[in-house]
């Protein structure tokens, strides 16, 4: 099996995996859901302290030096415990990877999926939100303070349309992590609404938006059920 990536093939063995950046051809027969289940048991390995694809990333640099070729766009939080590519361990050209506080969509943001995407050939939207996020308590508690005031509004109206019995506060992390959550359905949506170049490549069966919850306390990436059913 050399030459295979533990990305590329999610049923391959940890002990198979090699250091080199995805090819062209190892992402392009990759479908959407492929490289879901691949993330997930990218977590697995990482929950079990088995990370191969960041034990060579000197080698990757120099095989994706000349172009990239990566299976995914991860749209997710500033949160400095949350980082996409270490907790699915993901080598480098593996997935691109935005970051903004509260994963939302903005006019830039989606201009950088699109380019992903369109441009660059990702087939998996991911948006991750993660548990007791700073970005969702500030929109909880409508902090005001500078850019973050505008930040913090875009997360608003996911604080609204969530529906919970119990404490609406940022001192209720069931309440925190359940707007998280509800934040990460309203992105995806919006993703899908408001980008009709990705829409397109929906259609077409190209690309899938896929939604996820990071736990902070276990570790696990939670993929949303209809990830892989839609
Ligand atoms: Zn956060």
């Amino acid at each position: 099996m050399a030459g295979a990536v533990t990305l590329v093939s999610p049923v391959l063995s940890v002990e198979s995996a090699s250091a080199a950046a995805l090819t062209k051809a190892e992402r392009d027969r990759m479908t959407p859901d492929d490289i879901i289940q691949a993330m997930k048991l990218g977590n697995e390995r990482f929950r079990r302290g088995q990370r191969t694809r960041q034990e060579e990333y000197l080698a990757q640099q120099r095989a994706s030096a000349k172009g990239q070729y990566p299976a995914a766009v991860i749209l997710s939080c500033i949160d400095s415990r949350a980082p996409a590519e270490m907790i699915m361990d993901l080598g480098i050209g593996d997935v691109f990877n935005a970051r903004v506080a509260g994963n939302i969509a903005n006019d830039d943001i989606l201009g950088s999926i699109e380019f992903a995407c369109q441009v660059a050939g990702a087939k998996v939207i991911l948006v991750m939100g993660h548990t007791a996020c700073g970005a969702i308590k500030g929109a909880i508690d409508r902090v005001q303070l500078g850019n973050l005031t505008g930040l913090l509004a875009k997360i608003q109206p996911a604080v609204d349309a969530t529906s919970y019995q119990g404490e609406r506060s940022a001192k209720n992390y069931a309440f925190v992590d359940a707007v998280a959550r509800k934040n990460v359905e309203l992105t995806m949506a919006e993703i899908h609404s408001r980008s009709a170049v990705i829409g397109a490549l929906e259609t077409k069966g190209t690309v899938k938006i896929a939604g996820a919850m990071y736990n902070l306390e276990t570790a696990e990436v939670g993929f949303f059920p209809t990830a892989s059913k839609q």
